[in-house]
């Protein structure tokens, strides 16, 4: 027989209907053949149940004569092929979620992830599968696999793998292209909004360009960036040799949003590395049908955060006075987490799927992200490799070390391998820093690690909001507020106020929506108030104890009185010439 055993057709006959058509043939079926659609999506760390879409769900032969078949799990559907040469099962599946890692048919375009609605055969993952995909005339279909030839919308990938790792967009809007190193480089777009094209070919340029030069070329023949213009949510999800990225639709102009989308789209860029190919064991040999666990996310995501705003700042599309604010920002952010007391970067990692990707009210005293923490992780062990090293080696050379020695050679790295990694480069005993740092729940100690590059740290309280703290996060509810976070130990926690608390007045007098933080500039700390709350249906009165407010805002100013040894180290980190702060 000719040609991949597995095939798949993805039709949009009604596109307004969010209806896809899923055609799987599959070839030589044993006598009862599994179909299973995977219940989360790589790089996005929950299970999903994506199988809950499916509708319409029938078998047949390739003669079109009916084959039994029953549900056994809720992913999997067991079909009866007895003789049969080739089984075909075909379904609907609702497609109406517009984020990076579900499916999106209209009108306008579809956006789809495979693994949200091609089922695998268990056991036959590492066959090479066709898919077909049938849009409607004038729409560009573009993916990361391999077209089969020209001009047709026939695509190949070597196994399952491969598949579940190239997102499909189609749709009329056009599809910008630019080569950087003799590459090419795609830029699939979809909605309106005020997006500069030639703006964003230019900077994206820098941006492949500046990571190519830290890991010494592309590892792929053709990227595509799929970028979706939506009304608020800001997400993107990696892959091998494509990603999806969605933006606000007016985020194009120059300045903080347009500075979050570049971010966004270098992060994702450097996951072409680091966890796509420098990848860690537990993310290596992926199992579908259930969580796959890993205590590296603070490199896989931390350290690509880290390199998100410093390669940025390398390929001159963000100052050095600006990368500074934000070092200066996320080090502010971990100091207004009470839960990076509570967790270490390891048990983030692995607890991903029950904490941070289900978080809720009291998530924020009870976890870290290993986003946050892991960049600023990422930035001591940098300074530290710098300082036990003179300068003559760095973080960089670590993700070189790891990308020749694991990505290149095809290899996952166990839990253990970045220590190892970081001990090739700047050798030592890593392991009190590691202890520290990385398995540890105890404060970073930030402030010695900037001093090496002649950086200052200043603690201080957010000037902009009132001395007194009571220690509560809010949100506005149709005109109400009420208590969305209680930090831990501050005191309102003390008090017993409670998140889902309704606040009603401070002192005997009605709270406005939002002007808690006014109010809170008539009283100092030490001061009792009496706060009214509904605590639902029930009237309750706190007497809280105000405190002063934490000095929990970081700022970063180069010193005056650097010596030679610290320039030249900053100068080496940010490839940028020391100025006078
Ligand atoms: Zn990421």
């Amino acid at each position: 027989m000719d040609g991949p055993g597995i095939r798949y057709t993805v039709s949009m006959p009604r596109p307004a209907t969010h209806l896809l058509h899923v055609t799987v043939e599959i070839d030589a079926p044993s006598d009862t053949t599994e179909l299973r659609i995977p219940v989360w999506i790589p790089g996005s760390y929950l299970v999903r149940e994506f199988a809950r879409h499916v509708q319409d769900f029938r078998a047949t032969d390739s003669l079109a004569q009916p084959l039994a078949w029953r549900k056994t799990r809720k992913d999997t559907w067991l079909i009866e092929a007895g003789s049969a040469p080739t089984i075909r099962a075909e379904f609907d599946y609702y497609a109406n979620e517009l984020t990076v890692r579900t499916s999106h048919l209209d009108s306008t375009h579809v956006f789809f992830n495979p693994p949200n609605l091609l089922p695998y055969a268990p056991g036959r993952t590492a066959e090479p599968a066709l898919l077909t995909v049938e849009a409607p005339d004038g729409w560009t279909v573009e993916t990361g696999l391999r077209r089969c030839e020209p001009g047709r919308n026939v695509f190949i990938a070597s196994d399952y793998d491969e598949l579940a790792d190239c997102p499909v967009h189609a749709g009329p809007d056009p599809v910008l292209s630019f080569d950087a190193l003799g590459v090419p480089h795609a830029v699939a777009t979809w909605g309106r909004g005020n997006l500069d094209q030639e703006r964003l070919r230019n900077d994206l340029q820098r941006i492949v360009e500046s990571e190519a030069a830290l890991f010494d070329g592309f590892p792929y023949e053709r990227f595509l960036f799929i970028l979706l213009l939506t009304e608020g949510t800001r997400g993107g999800l990696e892959h091998r040799n494509s990603t999806a990225v969605t933006v606000p639709r007016f985020s194009f102009r120059p300045g903080r949003s347009y500075e979050r989308v570049l971010q966004l789209l270098t992060h994702e860029f450097f996951h072409t590395w680091n966890v796509k190919r420098i990848q860690p064991e537990g993310l290596g040999d992926l199992d579908y049908a259930r969580e796959n666990y890993t205590r590296s996310l603070w490199v896989a995501e931390g350290t690509t955060e880290y390199y998100t705003s410093l390669l940025l700042c390398r390929a001159g599309l963000i100052t050095s006075e600006r990368y500074l604010e934000i070092i200066g920002q996320q080090m502010s952010d971990l100091a207004d987490t009470p839960g990076r007391l509570h967790q270490s970067l390891e048990e983030a990692s692995f607890d991903t799927w029950i904490k941070h990707y289900r978080p809720d009210e009291h998530t924020v005293n009870s976890s870290v992200s290993y986003y946050l923490k892991g960049a600023v992780a990422s930035l001591l062990l940098d300074l530290e490799i710098r300082r036990q090293t003179a300068g003559q080696r760095s973080l960089d050379d670590v993700m070189r070390h790891l990308w020749h020695q694991y990505g290149q050679a095809g290899r996952s790295i166990p839990d253990d391998g970045y220590q190892s990694a970081v001990e090739a480069v700047s050798p030592g005993d890593w392991t009190p820093f590691f202890d520290h740092v990385v398995r540890g729940r105890d404060d970073l100690a930030c402030a010695p690690a900037l001093a090496t590059i002649g950086i200052d740290v200043a603690w201080r309280a957010d000037p902009n909001a009132a001395e007194t703290w009571i220690g509560i996060r809010t949100r506005s509810e149709g005109g109400r507020t009420r208590v969305a976070n209680v930090l831990a130990g501050g005191p309102a926690w003390d008090a017993g106020i409670s998140a889902g608390d309704e606040l009603l007045a401070l002192d005997g007098l009605r709270l406005d929506d939002s002007g808690l933080d006014d109010r809170l500039r008539d009283y100092g700390p030490g001061d009792c108030v009496h706060v009214a709350i509904f605590r639902g249906d029930e009237l309750v009165v706190v007497p809280v104890t105000l405190a002063k407010r934490p000095a929990t805002q970081a700022i970063l100013r180069r010193n005056r009185q650097a010596t030679v040894r610290q320039r030249t180290m900053y100068e080496g980190w940010l490839r940028a010439p020391w100025t006078p702060g």
